[in-house]
């Protein structure tokens, strides 16, 4: 009985993104050599965001690089562009990928992602959507537009990221009866319209992405 194959297929994967691919020989001896050698995915490098297209170049993920390198490991996706720099396994050298591509096509169902606060931060980008300050996430709060104390509920379209002081100074009261506030757009559910957004922000400093992240039918480039 052999369980040993299954063991280091865990230890490589970071999800079920395995299941999809077949893997050869010489992917999996890899791999296993490079989760051997754990401080080589110690590494910064492996820390660098890179875009994940779908089998129609579609962009649908940022991952980090660690986990783009296992999919093409694994024969899940492919390097559509590499960062410029080498990883130096045991016997082989792989080129780090900066976008990869999945072989096989995903279904992205449109649902839109959880409410959390962690994503209502990311879809304001850190800025407190009335005095518009950009802070870090521990320094912002979320704002419920129309206060709870008011029946306002916790929902993408009541919930903004907001300064302590801002949050201070609006308390309980609603927009209306305050003259010097205002919210720089009315909140909306995470879309992939927003995802895309960021995808585009973090991948400004990546020329390699931008031709798939402005080459996208249905939606013009800002
Ligand atoms: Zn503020």
């Amino acid at each position: 009985m052999q369980t040993g194959k299954m063991r280091k297929d865990r230890a490589t994967s970071g999800r079920h993104a395995g299941r999809h691919g077949s893997p050869t020989g010489s992917a999996r001896r890899l791999t296993t050599e490079l989760d051997v050698r754990a401080g080589v995915f110690r590494q910064p490098a492996m820390q660098t965001p890179v875009l994940v297209l779908n089998a129609s170049y579609e962009p649908i993920n940022i991952c980090g690089a660690r986990r783009a390198l296992v999919l093409v490991l694994k024969g899940v996706a492919r390097t559509e562009e590499e960062q410029g720099t080498m990883l130096h396994a045991a016997r082989m050298q792989v080129g780090m990928p900066s976008v990869i591509r999945l072989l096989e096509y995903r279904r992205i169902p449109h649902q839109t992602r959880a409410l959390s606060r962690k994503n209502i931060l990311l879809r304001d980008r850190n800025m407190c959507q009335y005095c518009q300050v950009v802070l870090t996430a521990g320094e912002l709060t979320l704002d419920h537009v129309i206060p709870r104390s008011r029946g306002g509920l916790s929902t993408w379209e009541n919930l903004v990221a907001c300064c302590h002081d801002c949050n201070r100074r609006k308390g309980n009261q609603m927009l209306h009866e305050l003259t010097e506030m205002r919210l720089l757009k009315e909140p909306k559910p995470f879309s992939l319209h927003t995802s895309r957004h960021i995808m585009r922000m973090i991948g400004s400093a990546d020329p390699s992405w931008r031709r798939y992240l402005y080459f996208e039918s249905g939606e013009q480039a800002a």
